[in-house]
């Protein structure tokens, strides 16, 4: 068996609708090449001993088993971590999930490159868009926003669904700049690629991972990142006025 034939995951379960089409079966990959301190899954950043390794032929198996359960369009997700870290055996495990006939997600932070066979391939795409400001991104989260912008553009010129997902953040990317500057890149996105199945979707900031960083004995950084309802509608406004598609899973 190769490398390339095994996937590590440091968790797995079945969710309904918000992480891709209908109930689907959600794999956690393991690792990331971000560092976002709002995480709500601190553990996953790393490839620890803790790790479970399943193969692409476990994986199309157990998917098949449960295929009765994917109502509504479902299938299988993959998430994270950050997917792409573990791409060529994602890739292999997204073309043997659609020679069984099975639907394709994945979650990605769309910030590595050499992913295009990874993007055009899998059946709906979700990336986040966290910042349209270059030096803050890099900053905080030590992305590089040329390659996140690159990547999604690709994507939606396939005319494959892609979802972009905003996590609206106090003190990181609620201002009304920030409205505007997300609202126009997603405006280009739109023109340029011209794909009716472009979406997007405000999360507002949570604080899921604090705990987990604490039991990690890291500190958790952010301080103040819950936004107004009046920040959620001033973004929502800016997307709606560019007529882009907003919508809430
Ligand atoms: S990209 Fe996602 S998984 Fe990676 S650190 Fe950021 S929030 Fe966590």
């Amino acid at each position: 068996m190769e490398l390339s034939d095994n996937i590590f995951i440091f968790q797995k379960g079945f969710n309904y609708s918000q992480d891709g089409p209908g109930n689907r079966l959600v794999y956690h990959l393991c690792g990331c090449n971000l560092k976002c301190p709002w995480c709500s899954n601190p553990e996953g950043m790393t490839l620890t001993e803790k790790a479970e390794k399943l193969s692409v032929t476990d994986i199309v198996k157990e998917a098949l088993s449960c295929r009765m359960m994917f109502i509504d369009g479902g299938g299988v997700t993959l998430t994270g971590g950050e997917v792409t870290c573990q791409k060529p055996a994602v890739l292999n495990l997204i073309k043997a999930l659609k020679e069984n006939n099975l639907h394709t997600c994945i979650e990605t932070n769309a910030s590595i490159t050499d992913c295009e066979e990874i993007f055009s391939e899998v059946d709906y795409m979700i990336a986040d868009f966290k910042s349209p400001f270059p030096d803050k991104l890099k900053a905080v989260t030590g992305a590089d926003i040329n390659i996140i912008k690159n990547n999604l553009l690709y994507r939606a010129k396939t005319g494959k669904p892609l979802l972009i997902r905003i996590p609206l953040i106090n003190s990181f990317n609620a201002s009304p700049e920030d409205a505007v500057a997300f609202a126009d890149f997603f405006e280009f996105l739109q023109k340029e690629s011209n794909n009716d199945n472009l979406f997007f979707e405000i999360l507002t900031y949570h604080e899921y991972g604090k705990e987990k960083y604490e039991k990690l004995g890291k500190e958790y950084t952010v301080c103040d990142g819950f936004v107004t309802d009046n920040d959620v509608k001033a973004l929502a406004k800016e997307i709606k006025k560019r007529n882009l598609k907003l919508i809430n899973t």
